[in-house]
């Protein structure tokens, strides 16, 4: 079997992210781990988390760091996510939540952090025609749908058009990337984990230029 894979993915909405995610997740065989998804679930589903959750989700506001964190912890701790390891989408999006990862995964180390860097107006354009599977999150645009209607190719699940992917809410959602996220470069530059990728590429150069690097890090660690 493949080695496992202990990841963070970073990048603006529209970078990408979920897209490689799916398939490293694949590549690699461990959990795909989306707080964005984790969160419509739990709006779908109206746990208690879910009903905090919606009125700021849908205006493209980041959650209170409090609320995230236990999420995250518990989904670390679950098996698969130990022992074969995990690639973070959407997580951290703040400095409290990577100091918080970075004591949960003290004992085994992420292998490196994954920057898709991809211009705005490019985003901006991605977000407005992206369509995503309400069951596996796989990713579809308005250019390239899924084969039969509205039904994901994946698992047959039904394909939406976000609600906070509208333009008032990417606005929202880039200004508090700019303002919170951003600032996680830096951290994990100084940690020596990040790794900057071109993610306005196709996605099979982003994802093979991905594996490449994972594997010189993975190679690196085990000299
Ligand atoms: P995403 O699918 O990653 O774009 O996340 C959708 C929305 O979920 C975000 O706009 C936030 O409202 C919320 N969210 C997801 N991940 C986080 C996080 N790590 N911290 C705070 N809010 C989050």
């Amino acid at each position: 079997m493949t080695a496992g894979v202990r990841l963070v993915v970073l990048g603006k909405q529209g970078a990408g992210k979920g897209t490689q995610c799916v398939r490293l997740s694949h590549r690699y065989a461990v959990p795909h781990i989306s707080t964005g998804d984790m969160l419509r679930a739990a709006v779908r589903e109206q746990t208690e988390l879910g009903l905090k959750a919606k009125t700021l989700m849908d205006s493209g506001q980041l959650l209170p760091d409090e609320l995230i964190m236990g999420v995250v912890a518990e989904r670390l701790g679950e098996r698969d996510a130990r022992t074969r390891g995990f690639l973070l989408d959407g997580f951290p999006r703040t400095i409290g939540q990577a100091e918080m990862l970075e004591s949960t995964v003290a004992e085994a180390p992420l292998d490196c952090v994954i920057d898709l860097e991809v211009p705005t107006e490019l985003v901006m354009n991605r977000l407005v025609s992206r369509r995503v599977c309400t069951a596996c999150g796989a990713i579809y645009s308005t250019s390239q749908p899924p084969i039969h209607g509205w039904v994901c190719d994946n698992c047959g699940g039904e394909v939406i058009q976000r609600k906070d992917d509208t333009a008032d809410a990417i606005m929202v959602r880039l200004q508090a990337y700019e303002k919170e996220t951003r600032p996680l470069i830096e951290f994990y530059r100084d940690r020596g984990l990040l790794e900057t990728i071109d993610g306005s590429e196709d996605p099979d150069s982003v994802f093979a230029v991905t594996v490449a690097i994972i594997k010189k890090r993975q190679a690196d660690q085990s000299r």
